[in-house]
């Protein structure tokens, strides 16, 4: 598609009006072609107020059903189809929700501070030629505009982690897989990227564990490591649960979800959301996962007695973290911080936790939602408890439906 053309196509679009000192840059890219797919949601974001990174991500999926999905829930700004066709989905200066729980070398929920790309094609696959020329097109052109140097060019496994669950005690790395092979050496190069991070800045400062020492090879591995790791076959078994293969390893944050499939031996069937006990996971279950659900799967109330016996099996180490938020069954709300590990051993069955978190406080007359936590105050991860003590999530509620005194949590 030539220049002019491109040049006539955003001019109709006038969302796009902010952009127009980049438009230069993007029609010196020779033969990238750009059609816009805006999400609904597109207009109701707010525009970033920092790009620090660019994060790629790879759709693990064809490219109509991963389009859809992503313009749905506005969780992209870019789509980079294997034929190197590029959509897009949210104007580059708003905030796409793409990241997640995310931390970057101390910097958490990356959405605010990043543009993100979504390549067609899957973790451990390479991309064809045509996705190579674009995204390297692509990459250079946002680098340009946000000033952008190579090291800071990342992949969403690099800075998605995990708050505590019943497999890892602490917040771990290793939460998503998502565009693992945007680190290896060989594949930078052919983007034109020549500086990478050498180390996981937030497992090296122990804000994080790893819990996934074959991504982190993949990730900051030589060369040679990243070859041998690369070359290690991941077949059918890949998706069946073993001795060495927790649900966890397979579904990573999805384990529970409702839209994961646990195929048992004897042809049963049962979604993540209807398993109690995840010890008795018979080997030889198989895991279905859904290709359309949102990438950031909303984060749930948890339960004693129904997500772990106790609160550490929930919340590991971050039992008496500020961060981590009990609502107790007597219609009180406490932080961790505020708990004696006496009491947080004798919380009864039924109490209901929220790790990683961030106590908003009341909504009132002068202090609404939106004030207290921005942009997350309509997400499904946000949730409201209402003086009768109801808990309903951000993506149940309408700001003017938020009485005073209700208080917000959302995450950190
Ligand atoms: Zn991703």
């Amino acid at each position: 598609m030539g220049c002019s053309l491109i040049r006539g196509l955003v001019l109709t679009r006038t969302v796009l009006a902010i952009g127009i000192v980049a438009w230069g840059g993007i029609c010196d890219a020779v033969g990238l072609q750009i059609s816009d797919r805006y999400s609904p949601l597109n207009r109701q974001r707010a525009v970033r107020k920092r790009t620090d990174y660019i994060l790629l991500h790879t759709t693990e999926g064809p490219t109509k059903g991963s389009l859809n999905k992503l313009q749905r829930y506005g969780e992209t700004h870019y789509l980079v189809g294997t034929d190197g066709h590029v959509y897009r989905v949210v104007n580059k200066h708003r905030i796409a929700m793409h990241a997640g729980r995310s931390m970057w070398n101390g910097r958490t929920n990356l959405d605010e501070s990043s543009v993100a790309i979504e390549v067609v094609g899957y973790h451990n696959r390479d991309i064809t030629s045509a996705q190579y020329k674009a995204l390297r097109e692509l990459v250079g052109e946002l680098q340009q505009i946000y000033k952008i140097p190579d090291e800071r060019v990342l992949s969403h496994s690099m800075v998605a982690y995990g708050a505590p669950n019943r497999w890892h005690k602490h917040s771990h790395r290793g939460r998503k897989r998502c565009g693992m092979l945007f680190a290896k050496h060989s594949v930078r190069s052919r983007l034109g990227l020549d500086k990478q991070p050498l180390f996981d800045p937030d497992v090296r400062a122990r804000r994080l564990v790893n819990a996934d020492p074959y991504l982190a090879k993949v990730l900051y591995g030589s060369a040679r490591e990243q070859l041998q790791a690369s070359a290690r076959f991941e077949g059918d078994d890949a998706l069946v649960i073993s001795a060495k293969r927790s649900a966890w390893d397979i579904a990573r944050d999805k384990y529970k979800s409702a839209e994961t499939e646990y195929v048992f031996p004897d042809g049963t069937r049962k979604h993540g959301n209807e398993i109690g006990n995840w010890k008795a996971m018979l080997p030889g279950t198989r895991v279905v996962l859904s290709e359309t659900q949102s990438a950031n799967e909303a984060e749930a109330l948890l339960t004693i007695g129904e997500d772990g016996a106790t609160a550490e099996d929930i919340a590991g180490n971050e039992v008496r973290a500020a961060s981590t938020i009990y609502l107790m069954k007597d219609g009180r709300v406490q932080q961790g911080s505020q708990l004696s590990s006496a009491s947080v051993k004798s919380l009864p069955a039924g109490t209901r936790m929220l790790v990683g978190y961030v106590h908003g406080g009341y909504v009132s007359a002068k202090r609404s939602a939106f004030d207290i936590c921005g942009e997350k105050w309509n997400v499904d991860s946000t949730f409201y408890r209402f003086r009768d003590g109801k808990v309903v999530a951000g993506d149940q509620i309408s700001q003017g439906a938020i009485p005073p005194l209700t208080m917000v949590f959302f995450q950190r």
